[in-house]
């Protein structure tokens, strides 16, 4: 429509999109999405579309929650700011961190809050050398991570993470930053026994500790499920390891928490679901369900008693670090996430139906291994498959692409990772509405495939 095209040409004129391909949306045009209801959005056509990523993996409560509304509205009226630096401080901040003392692991006793994931980790890299020192070993300043990890945009965010594609702009990463390659079955642990790829895996982190000294590493950082990369679920027994190799050397383990947390995968946390003890984590997205922006850093004993007992300054901070409003409906969010037993739901119910049903869409043509966890599931896209052998495409076929198009059209958002398709839906989600999404699904690779045949 008109307004559609009027709105569209205004974005392209002025609007500088995160993330984005320009030269593709002024061909195109962006879709403008205009309302959420439940796991559905609205676009500016009038089309409703399953939100199959909760927005960016954070709407996990759905659209349209009145509690969460309600308790940004009733904050903003109370006090829209105030903030906690100079020893001052505010009641929603102080509610907040108690509740996450509550809904935390044991040992997890404080909290540092940002506007987003990419501050998280960038008070971490602080934080982690910041501890050393107080320990008496500043010369333990790298940190380990991984290929294809994502831990945000900033320039240590940005450097943490291993998107070779970001690293390309900016001069990144940062120095002091290495990584181990990531843990992905499908390509690298091709025909062997998941147990013994996760051991393998996990000694890539022993390798680079031996390789750069011990003495000189600080910490390793790592998704839990590798979110951004492509949903890599990592084999068995990994993170165990993982975990094992940085008590042996004595590094900081830090669990990004960003996506995992607050019930993705059907436990609070995704080092809870894998049974590993972070020394510090990250937190985003989930903790409001994105209604507010909100991210932090939860900080274990170790850590805190140094930061706050022996070093007691710790000269970091931002503006809106505890903003009321943006608290307040965390609280809010992880009430309702209690009241409604959400995280049991995904473990219980959910997550299995999820799982059933995603995995039926193994039995189509262009699909290998589809793979869940908790509510998040990834697939590949292939050519051709036999067994266990599989053809596939070449980087240049865009098959990822043409797939997304292909959802969008079909009312259903997927996010391409290269030749991965994944999802990350609101926990909310109902069997009906599973039912519903991976039909669409279904429709769009048999779209997908008829595509590539013509
Ligand atoms: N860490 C992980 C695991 C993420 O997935 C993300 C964002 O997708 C971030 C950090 C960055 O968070 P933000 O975009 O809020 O800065």
């Amino acid at each position: 429509t008109t307004d559609t095209r009027e709105l569209q040409r205004r974005d392209s004129a002025h609007y500088m999109h995160p993330f984005t391909d320009t030269k593709a949306l002024s061909a195109q045009g962006a879709r403008i999405v205009v309302r959420g209801e439940g796991v559905h959005i609205w676009d500016s056509e009038g089309n409703q579309i399953i939100d199959g990523m909760s927005g960016l993996w954070c709407v996990n409560m759905g659209y349209g929650r009145h509690e969460l509304i309600q308790a940004a509205t009733k904050q903003l009226r109370e006090l829209p700011f105030y903030n906690s630096f100079f020893n001052t401080s505010v009641v929603p901040a102080i509610e907040l961190a108690g509740l996450l003392a509550e809904v935390t692991p044991p040992g997890f006793e404080h909290f540092f809050f940002t506007n987003s994931g990419s501050e998280g980790n960038d008070t971490i890299l602080r934080m982690v050398r910041r501890y050393w020192d107080i320990e008496g070993k500043p010369k333990k300043k790298t940190i380990i991570g991984r290929k294809n990890g994502y831990h945000g945009s900033t320039v240590a965010g940005a450097s943490l993470g291993g998107m070779s594609y970001m690293h390309e702009q900016g001069d990144l990463p940062i120095p002091g930053i290495a990584h181990i390659e990531q843990p992905y079955a499908f390509t690298l642990g091709r025909g062997k026994a998941p147990e013994d790829f996760g051991r393998e895996a996990a000694g890539w982190l022993e390798a680079k500790i031996l390789e750069l000294g011990a003495e000189n590493v600080a910490a390793f950082i790592g998704e839990p499920v590798q979110g951004a990369g492509g949903v890599i679920i990592p084999p068995p027994g990994y993170w165990q390891e993982i975990e094992r190799i940085c008590r042996k050397y004595d590094i900081l383990l830090i669990s990004d928490e960003v996506i995992c947390g607050f019930g993705r995968l059907g436990r609070w946390f995704g080092c809870e679901y894998f049974g590993f003890k972070p020394d510090l984590m990250t937190f985003a997205k989930g903790v409001t369900s994105g209604y507010q922006p909100l991210g932090g850093v939860a900080v274990g004993e170790r850590v805190a008693s140094a930061l706050i007992g022996r070093g007691s300054d710790f000269n970091h901070g931002f503006t809106y670090s505890g903003h009321p409003v943006a608290c307040a409906v965390a609280v809010a969010n992880i009430r309702l996430m209690q009241r409604e037993g959400i995280v049991e739901r995904v473990a219980e119910d959910t997550g299995p139906y999820l799982r059933k049903r995603f995995l039926e869409l193994g039995d189509h043509p262009l699909v290998a291994e589809p793979q869940t966890c908790g509510m998040t599931a990834g697939l590949v896209l292939v050519r051709s498959k036999s067994h266990n052998e599989y053809a596939p495409f070449d980087a240049e076929d865009g098959v990822g692409m043409v797939c997304r198009r292909h959802c969008f059209e079909g009312g259903i958002i997927m996010r391409a990772v290269g030749d991965r398709m994944i999802i990350a839906p609101p926990l909310v989600m109902s069997h009906a509405e599973i039912d519903l999404m991976c039909g669409r699904i279904r429709g769009a690779l048999d779209r997908t495939a008829d595509e590539l045949r013509r």
